[in-house]
């Protein structure tokens, strides 16, 4: 990394954030704007749900965020880190050799091998979300799911007007949101393809999604 920090919003002026651990009713949300450094729409996401009022934000719900896991790409406006590696193919879950640097999803020398999937990491084992929301761009769709969160990913289609399919291509080893499902398998982790652009209100849109969404939690 080129020192730049990972920066982490906790929004505790909301009502609940108070809520010790144990609380049956607290959801912990994690929302996750930026992996690969040049789709920064999820910025914008972010940017809502931070001007939320704490009245807008559901009393159980303890609201993180995490603006970009990948600070030098959004600053070289690149979709990999410095050392040309793709994050969302450098996970420890089912990591796999992927081409070579210079290829779009090179996945580094090893699983976890990048000091920001590192740190993502230790943060997720710490913080144990309920539920995480990774944007990318662009596809313009949400992927259906035949699991648990299968209601949540449809609900979220239908209020951000997202079509409900699968993303085409690439090899999706050592990818974030699967490391989380399948390390933690109480918990809930999706990916939000935005398209190219978000219009005027759509990115509060997605903010107000993910929020309704926390309901259908299993
Ligand atoms: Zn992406």
């Amino acid at each position: 990394m080129q020192g730049r920090p990972i920066d982490v919003i906790h929004r505790v002026d909301i009502p609940g954030a108070q809520l010790p651990v144990d609380d049956p009713n607290r959801v912990v949300v994690l929302v996750v704007g930026v992996i690969h450094g040049d789709e920064q729409a999820g910025l914008d996401v972010i940017r809502e749900l931070r001007a939320l009022l704490p009245t807008e934000i559901p009393a159980n719900v303890d609201l993180w965020l995490l603006p970009a896991i990948n600070p030098d790409g959004v600053a070289l406006n690149q979709r990999h880190n410095v050392n040309q590696v793709d994050l969302n193919r450098n996970f420890p879950y089912k990591w796999g050799i992927i081409a070579e640097p210079g290829n779009w999803e090179y996945s580094g020398p090893s699983a976890a091998s990048e000091p920001e999937t590192q740190a993502t990491v230790e943060f997720v084992k710490y913080l144990r979300p309920d539920m995480t929301v990774w944007f990318h761009q662009d596809e313009f769709s949400i992927a259906p799911s035949t699991g648990s969160d299968g209601p949540l990913r449809r609900e979220y289609a239908r209020l951000t007007g997202l079509p409900l399919k699968g993303v085409p291509g690439g090899t999706y080893t050592g990818v974030a949101a699967t490391w989380q499902r399948k390390t933690f398998t109480d918990d809930t982790a999706f990916i939000v393809e935005i398209g190219p652009s978000l219009a005027v209100g759509e990115a509060l849109t997605h903010a107000r999604a993910i929020l309704s969404v926390v309901s259908l939690l299993p």
